[in-house]
């Protein structure tokens, strides 16, 4: 038979685990208007040497915040209807935005889908594995080589003037094509496809590192292009 004592003494062991339980019931915080700043899916030293962790971390905690910040504060004031439409689906109809934010929402949306996508075709040194199959066969068939494509791209992107993006899109009369945009701009802004590989050409995506060197930087970054994610994006075509 329990004593006053041993059900006390098991109550007492039953709080010792109880937090978990505790935590895990606590309702969820709303989830706050507008758009969030995604996180990195590796550490932000995982790109080195090729891309330093200071200049990971400042791109993605000041500069990437800074888009989503703007963004959410141009639609708060002037299309706040917006605030739960995806990012996508308000880059593709900048029509649709209201004149008076369109000019922030294309720099600063086109700034947010721009580094969550670089983000994720990036992956840690070492890590990233190399064009095959489908992806392999549309380079070759496109550019003869996944060398002459690189050196296509790096061309777009060296002479890509100021600020801007180089991207591997799907093509139209060849299975893939080299673009270049400038300032956050991307190619589904006018029209065109979603691309299957991008580079940040602004220059706080290297200046830390490789002072005014972009093709050095270009030549590193290859290094840590994810192949895999560019495979899936091309196999989504
Ligand atoms: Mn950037």
């Amino acid at each position: 038979m329990l004593t006053r004592r041993d059900v006390l003494r098991s109550a007492a062991a039953a709080a010792v685990s109880a937090p978990v339980l505790f935590a895990t019931a606590r309702a969820e915080d709303p989830k706050p208007a507008g758009f969030t700043l995604p996180k990195l899916p590796y550490d932000y030293a995982a790109l080195e040497p090729s891309i330093d962790a200071e200049t990971m971390t400042i791109h993605h905690t000041k500069h990437h915040q800074a888009y989503v910040t703007n963004l959410n504060a141009a639609l708060t004031k002037d299309a706040p209807d917006l605030l739960k439409k995806p990012i996508e689906a308000i880059l593709t109809d900048l029509k649709g935005v209201p004149e008076a934010a369109r000019t922030a929402v294309r720099n600063n949306g086109g700034g947010h889908w721009n580094h969550t996508f670089f983000w994720g075709v990036m992956a840690p040194t070492g890590k990233g594995g190399e064009p095959k199959g489908d992806l392999l066969k549309a380079i070759e068939a496109s550019f003869k080589s996944v060398d002459e494509m690189k050196k296509a791209f790096n061309d777009a992107a060296t002479k890509r003037f100021g600020s801007g993006w180089a991207w591997l899109v799907p093509g139209k009369e060849k299975p893939l094509a080299i673009t270049s945009t400038a300032n956050q701009d991307n190619p589904q802004m006018e029209g065109g496809p979603a691309p299957i590989l991008g580079v940040d050409v602004w220059e706080h995506a290297y200046y830390l590192k490789y002072k005014n060197l972009r093709a050095k930087y270009l030549e590193e970054w290859w290094k840590v292009v994810n192949w895999e994610a560019v495979a899936a994006g091309f196999a989504k075509k």
